[in-house]
C-alpha cells in the first residue's frame, strides 16, 4: 500500500500518530486510483484492535477482519440510489449516527460518488458535518472535485490522490499475482490500476501483443503481405478506435524497446517477453529508421482521433513505415 498513494496515505499515518484525526476526509481522483483502498485502510486505524508502530491496522484482527469483509457494525456505506445520492439516504444516515456505536463509541460513514449528491441531500449533509457527533468520521470520495459544493468541501479534509506512475502500477500488478512481463507491458498503456487488472487477465490483450509483433515482423518482408496481415489479422482483433489505438500504442512500445537496445539502455525495455527477438530485430534496423517510424505512429494516432477512417490511417501507416528502406 506504502508504494500505491505515497503523499496520501503519509496525511493518513501523520494525522493518526499526531492524534489530529478529522472529522471527515475528501478522497479526491480518478477512477483506479486506490480511493476505496485508502478508505478501507483509514476504516481499519480507526477500529483496529492492536495497530501495528501506533497508525497501520493489523489485518489480523476482528475488526479489520470484519472491515475486510465489510460487515462491521459501526461503518456505514452511502452509495448513488440510481443516479443520485437522495435526501432520504443522507436522513437514515443522521438517523442511525444519532444512536452510539454499536459496540464501541465509534462510528464511520462512507459516500461514495459523493458528488452525486442532490442539492437536498448535500445540505443534510452539511448539518451534519457542521455539527459531527464524537466519535464519528465520515469520508466522502469522489472522481468529481469539482462537483462537490464548497461549502462540504471546507469542511472536508481533502486527500487528492494522482494517477499512479507505471513504476507503482507495475508493482501493484505484481502483487495482484499479475506475470511481471504482463505487468510492465500493461503499466505502460494505462494508469488506472482497473483497467490494467482487466487487461492483464484479457485474453484479447495477449493476442493483441502478439499481432503487433506479427505485423512489425511481416512489414519487413514485405508491403504486399502486411496489407494482407492488416485484412485477415489486424482488422479481425482491433476493431473499435480504443482497441485500435491500443494497438498502435503497443506497436510503438516495440519499437521503443528496439531502440533502446540499441541504446544500450536494456533495463527500460518493456516488452520482456520478447526480449531475445527484439534483440535479433534491433541488428537489423538503425536509430534514424526507427525514429521516423515511431513519429509516423503518433501521427497515426493523431489522425485516429480525428476520425480518420481507420482502413485507410493503417494503410498509410503500413506504407509510410516500409517508406525509404534499406529495412528489407
Ligand atoms: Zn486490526
Amino acid at each position: 500500500m506504502e508504494r500505491v498513494q505515497p503523499a496520501a496515505l503519509k496525511m493518513v499515518k501523520n494525522s493518526i500518530l499526531k492524534g489530529r484525526v478529522a472529522h471527515a476526509y475528501l478522497l479526491e481522483g480518478s477512477r483506479g486510483t486506490g480511493k476505496r483502498e485508502i478508505g478501507l485502510l483509514m476504516a481499519k486505524s480507526m477500529f483496529c484492535l492492536t495497530l501495528v508502530d501506533g497508525y497501520k491496522p493489523c489485518e489480523v484482527c476482528l475488526n479489520c477482519k470484519r472491515i475486510s469483509h465489510g460487515n462491521h457494525p459501526d461503518i456505514h456505506l452511502v452509495e448513488p440510489d440510481g443516479l443520485s445520492i437522495k435526501k432520504g439516504q443522507i436522513q437514515l444516515l443522521q438517523e442511525e449516527f444519532a444512536k452510539t456505536g454499536v459496540e464501541s463509541q465509534k462510528k464511520l460513514y462512507t459516500i461514495v460518488h459523493a458528488d452525486k449528491m442532490t442539492v437536498n441531500a448535500a445540505n443534510s449533509l452539511l448539518k451534519f458535518l457542521e455539527e459531527p457527533y464524537p466519535g464519528t468520521m465520515a469520508i466522502l470520495i469522489t472522481e468529481q472535485l469539482q462537483q462537490i459544493l464548497p461549502t462540504i468541501l471546507s469542511r472536508c479534509q481533502v486527500i487528492p490522490m494522482r494517477p499512479l506512475s507505471p513504476e507503482l502500477l507495475e508493482k501493484k500488478l505484481e502483487a495482484a499475482g499479475i506475470d511481471a512481463n504482463k505487468a510492465r507491458l500493461v503499466a505502460q498503456l494505462t494508469n488506472n490500476l482497473e483497467e490494467a487488472l482487466e487487461w492483464s487477465r484479457d485474453d484479447w490483450f495477449a493476442q493483441a501483443q502478439k499481432i503487433v509483433v506479427e505485423l512489425y515482423e511481416v512489414l519487413k518482408k514485405s508491403p504486399l503481405e502486411a496489407m494482407t496481415m492488416l485484412q485477415e489479422d489486424w482488422f479481425g482483433h482491433f476493431k473499435e478506435k480504443g482497441q485500435i489505438d491500443r494497438g498502435l500504442d503497443l506497436l510503438l512500445l516495440f519499437l521503443k524497446d528496439l531502440l533502446y537496445i540499441q541504446l544500450g539502455t536494456t533495463e527500460k525495455i518493456v516488452n520482456l517477453g520478447e526480449r531475445s527477438r527484439l534483440e535479433q530485430h534491433a541488428l537489423q534496423t538503425s536509430g534514424r529508421r526507427l525514429t521516423g517510424q515511431m513519429a509516423a505512429i503518433l501521427d497515426s494516432k493523431r489522425k485516429l482521433q480525428a476520425n480518420m477512417n481507420p482502413q485507410l490511417l493503417m494503410e498509410e501507416l503500413v506504407l509510410k513505415m516500409q517508406e525509404g528502406s534499406s529495412f528489407v
